[in-house]
């Protein structure tokens, strides 16, 4: 089966952790593409001061030259707050069940999960890959109910996932790197350059329309 890589995210701004942990995913699980996926409406952060529109925008200059990656806006044409859950259906509904979904996020997003719309049930419709991002100080620890889960659907085995289309929890190493969107924004704030943290075009984008200033 078809592996089809997920990236959900604010991307309030997209940056380079964001797309060498797409990139690496995509190699070491052999990826036939990786979907994008700007929340519109963000259910578990304050509503970002940067348009749906202009998120999406960036990710498109992020990734325009990289034939696997594709911006994905299917959460920006719905109205309400967006989630996940639903994302799923409706990707599941365009691409079919003969296709594994990799919903692919980090180690500080996964200790949230519980706290996601019908989470659960994410799995009939998904595998979760996760990796490791660096940690930060004030990082909560994974709580006992999110620990059974893991174990409940936990596989060592990347093979796995290929075998079916849904149901999968797997750990993927990567090389870690420190990037996060709130320390560009703080950059981008205190007037300090966040080059080489993002692609070029991106912070050409971002001057051009007056973003995060
Ligand atoms: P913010 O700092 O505004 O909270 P962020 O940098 O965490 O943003 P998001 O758009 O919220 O970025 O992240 C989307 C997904 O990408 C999440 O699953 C998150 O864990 C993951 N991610 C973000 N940055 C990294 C990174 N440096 N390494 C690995 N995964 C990352």
């Amino acid at each position: 089966m078809q592996l089809v890589g997920l990236l959900g995210g604010t991307f309030n701004p997209i940056h380079y952790g964001h797309l060498r942990m797409a990139q690496e995913l995509a190699d070491a699980l052999n990826l036939s593409a990786v979907r994008f996926i700007p929340a519109a409406n963000p259910p578990h952060k304050p509503a970002p001061e940067v348009s749906a529109g202009h998120r999406a925008a960036i990710v498109e200059l992020a990734i325009c030259n990289n034939p696997l990656f594709k911006l994905d806006t299917c959460e920006l044409t719905r109205t309400g707050a967006s989630y996940t859950f639903d994302t799923l259906v409706s990707l599941r509904k365009e691409l079919g069940e003969n296709v594994a979904l990799c919903w692919m996020m980090g180690s500080d997003a996964f200790v949230k999960l519980n706290t996601w719309h019908r989470w659960r049930e994410l799995l009939n419709h998904c595998h979760i890959v996760l990796v490791q991002r660096p940690v930060a100080e004030n990082q909560p620890k994974l709580s006992d109910e999110l620990t059974t889960f893991l174990q409940d659907h936990y596989t060592e085995n990347m093979d796995d996932l290929s075998e079916k289309s849904a149901g999968y929890i797997h750990m993927q190493a990567i090389p870690p790197l420190d990037i996060s969107a709130t320390k560009i924004r703080e950059q981008l704030k205190a007037s300090r350059s966040p080059r080489y943290l993002l692609p070029d075009n991106v912070l050409e984008y971002i001057a051009t329309h007056k973003l995060y200033t």
